[in-house]
């Protein structure tokens, strides 16, 4: 819940920070031990993509690794510990023209405030087939550790060639009974350590140069049809999941025409975290996509808070 009075056009907050995966909350432990009494929103998706992951092996400190959600656990309390405030909802509007800028929060509610740090992140790219969005949820999945669970005993299969489809592949291969991954070209962007644990997987088979065309199914996902981009040939295969992993795009819709983004959408940054409004700094994924790991993002974040931190500073001296 939101406190204080703080957050009017006559009494803004000193910092609002959008989003609550690893750069939000790294930005709110920073901006709250600087006393700046941040409020922290936490968007569509609390806690970001470390929410919706399983194992994180390379997050310094956790040797043994941790699992995703007790890692985004772990930093909101931090951040709270400090005097972080959380107010669940999602940012629909901003209007970075002027000072205090001005924040449209759903469920309705208007906040103002000195500056802003923008942690929006990165969602899910889809396919884009009209078959993918009408069975999304019944069996279509962006999601494994979400849904894996309900695939136990099944086949399924995963699309993409990078990082993200060789976890999900391998984690719900603890559920399905085959996994086949479906990629479109005949190499895997993939890392090499992730690579090779997926081509060791018995239960994982890779259909090569390949993408889907149809998700077949009136109610639930019955199969899906693909094409042999060599052969030309289409076939089908019957699984009841498909899991897209194809990468994500930047949460950044309603910074449009108010702050440089580049032609993907991403937040363009001049020197670490400032943006092309004076005031308004971006972390993590919104703003990354070259490195795009929970360490990387932590430490924009870090960043973000110290910059706005010292734009604070610099306006009262
Ligand atoms: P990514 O590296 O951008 O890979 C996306 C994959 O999807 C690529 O193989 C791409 O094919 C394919 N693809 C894209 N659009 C497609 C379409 N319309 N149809 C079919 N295939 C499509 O994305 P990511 O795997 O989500 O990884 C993003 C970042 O997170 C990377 O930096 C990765 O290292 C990191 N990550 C790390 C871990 C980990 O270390 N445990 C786990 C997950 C992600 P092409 O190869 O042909 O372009």
């Amino acid at each position: 819940m939101k406190q204080s009075g703080l957050g009017t056009a006559a009494n803004p907050q000193s910092v609002v920070i959008l989003g609550s995966g690893c750069a939000g909350l790294t930005a709110a432990i920073y901006a709250a031990r600087g006393n700046l009494k941040p409020l922290l929103i936490d968007g569509h998706e609390a806690g970001g993509q470390l929410s919706l992951t399983t194992d994180v092996e390379n997050f310094p400190g956790f040797p043994e690794g941790i699992q995703g959600p007790e890692l985004i656990e772990k930093m909101r309390r931090q951040a709270a510990r400090f005097g972080t405030e959380y107010l669940h909802g999602e940012a629909v509007g901003a209007d970075l023209s002027r000072r205090p800028f001005r924040l449209t929060i759903n469920p309705h509610r208007e906040i103002f405030t000195r500056t802003l740090i923008i942690a929006t992140g990165a969602s899910a790219r889809m396919l884009g087939l009209a078959s993918e969005k009408r069975l999304l949820g019944h069996g279509v999945s962006t999601c494994a550790t979400c849904d894996g669970f309900f695939f136990r005993g099944r086949e399924i299969i995963v699309v993409g060639g990078g990082d993200s489809a060789m976890e999900e592949a391998n984690f719900l291969t603890k559920f399905a009974d085959k996994v086949t991954i479906v990629h479109r070209r005949d190499t895997f962007r993939a890392s090499k350590i992730m690579r090779d644990r997926t081509l060791k997987n018995p239960k994982i088979s890779i259909a090569w140069d390949t993408v889907v065309e149809e998700v077949l199914g009136a109610d639930v996902v019955k199969a899906i049809r693909v094409k042999n981009l060599r052969t030309g040939k289409l076939s089908e295969i019957k699984v009841e999941g498909l899991f897209i992993a194809i990468g994500h795009h930047p949460n950044t819709k309603i910074f449009e025409g108010q702050i440089e983004l580049d032609k993907a959408g991403y937040i363009v940054t001049h020197g670490n975290s400032k943006t092309s409004v004076p005031g308004v700094f971006a972390a993590g994924d919104c703003q990354d996509h070259v490195y795009r790991q929970a360490v990387t993002a932590a430490g924009s974040g870090c960043t973000a808070a110290m910059d706005a931190e010292r734009f604070l500073e610099a306006e009262e001296h």
